[in-house]
């Protein structure tokens, strides 16, 4: 299986690099051209649990190659669009397309671009650092679930699990994908904004009486919204669960504080605080938190000269 991966920052590296060495046919594409240029003089260098430099092939997004039989999809939410326009070429009728973005509503974008029979959404709780150009840091291990749209898809989709887990990505094939994609995004909702606005660490935000109540609140407006769009999450479960991984992730800064603070990038908020707020005011839902974070962190956005 030919497969292509769009998007070649932290995580399309960590996919690339990690299906590159047990052998597969894999090629990254990326429009970042420092980046690009870095890998084919020096080759990818990988430090964190194992310190190594590999070889790997990429290409810019506007190359001629062959079409591929999946294209991976691991650029951020707001480059989504433009790059599956600029990756047209690289697809055909048979191509499956898998986007492992966080966030919520991606399929409807891809929709607009690729057959609904030859798409398969997953999330991921694998996690990867860009250092830099050609610079990856690479720690801890993580799982993949996944589902074609379709259930035509499910054979493919079967073959996909396979490949993914020859490369050791550990990926399950899960009907139940949409409730794993929520969850993520209840993490990323409840942790990101909030310590990227006020600058905290995951524990110090999580360990005041005012952040639990903020997290509650937004918890709560994800699941009612999960809840009328006929995703059914348990409060109690995802609370808990929201506890032990802050406990577990105590002393990092969510990627929406790297994004934000550290390195003054535009942030994935639209699609997941944002999007809770839009789909809740279409259902006649209210979600004052997430429409409140989401517009804290746009005029962040826009005081840095991002938005
Ligand atoms: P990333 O920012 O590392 O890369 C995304 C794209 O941005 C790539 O095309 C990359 O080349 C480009 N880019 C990065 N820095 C740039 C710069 N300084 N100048 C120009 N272009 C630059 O994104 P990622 O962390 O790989 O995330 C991709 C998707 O996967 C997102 O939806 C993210 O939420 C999700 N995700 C990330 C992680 C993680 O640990 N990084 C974990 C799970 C899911």
């Amino acid at each position: 299986m030919l497969t292509y991966i769009v998007g070649a920052g932290a995580m399309g590296c960590r996919f690339g690099y990690q299906m590159a060495e047990a052998g597969q046919k894999v090629v990254l594409f990326d429009g970042w051209q420092d980046h690009i240029q870095a890998i084919k003089e020096k080759g990818l260098i990988i430090t964190g649990d194992q310190d190594k430099t590999v070889a790997l092939d990429i290409r810019p997004f506007g190359q001629d190659a062959s079409v591929c039989d999946l294209m991976i999809l691991f650029v951020k939410a707001h480059q989504l669009e433009t790059t599956l326009q600029e990756t047209a070429h690289l697809r055909d009728q048979h191509t499956k397309v898998f986007c492992l973005l966080n966030g919520l509503g991606h399929e409807e974008v891809i929709k607009r671009y690729v057959d609904p029979h030859n798409i398969m959404m997953g999330v991921t709780v694998w996690t990867a650092v860009l250092l830099g150009p050609g610079q990856v840091r690479l720690k801890d291990s993580g799982t993949i679930n996944f589902c074609a749209l379709d259930p035509s898809g499910k054979e493919v989709g079967l073959e996909v699990e396979a490949l993914l887990n020859q490369a050791g990505l550990n990926a399950t094939y899960d009907q139940e994908v949409f409730k794993a994609i929520w969850t993520k995004a209840c993490v990323n909702g409840t942790m990101n904004s909030t310590c990227a606005l006020t600058d905290c660490t995951i524990a110090e935000f999580f360990s005041s009486e005012e952040g639990r109540l903020i997290v509650r609140q937004l918890m709560h407006e994800f699941i009612t919204v999960a809840k009328a769009k006929g995703i059914a999450l348990d409060e109690e479960k995802i609370y808990q669960y929201l506890m032990d991984l802050s406990v577990k992730l105590a002393g990092h800064y969510p990627s929406m504080h790297q994004d934000l603070v550290q390195q003054k990038r535009l942030t994935e908020i639209d699609y997941i605080n944002g999007a809770v707020a839009r789909m809740g005011a279409d259902l006649g839902i209210d979600t004052p938190y997430c429409k409140m974070v989401t517009e804290f962190i746009h005029v962040k956005e826009r005081q840095i000269g991002v938005r």
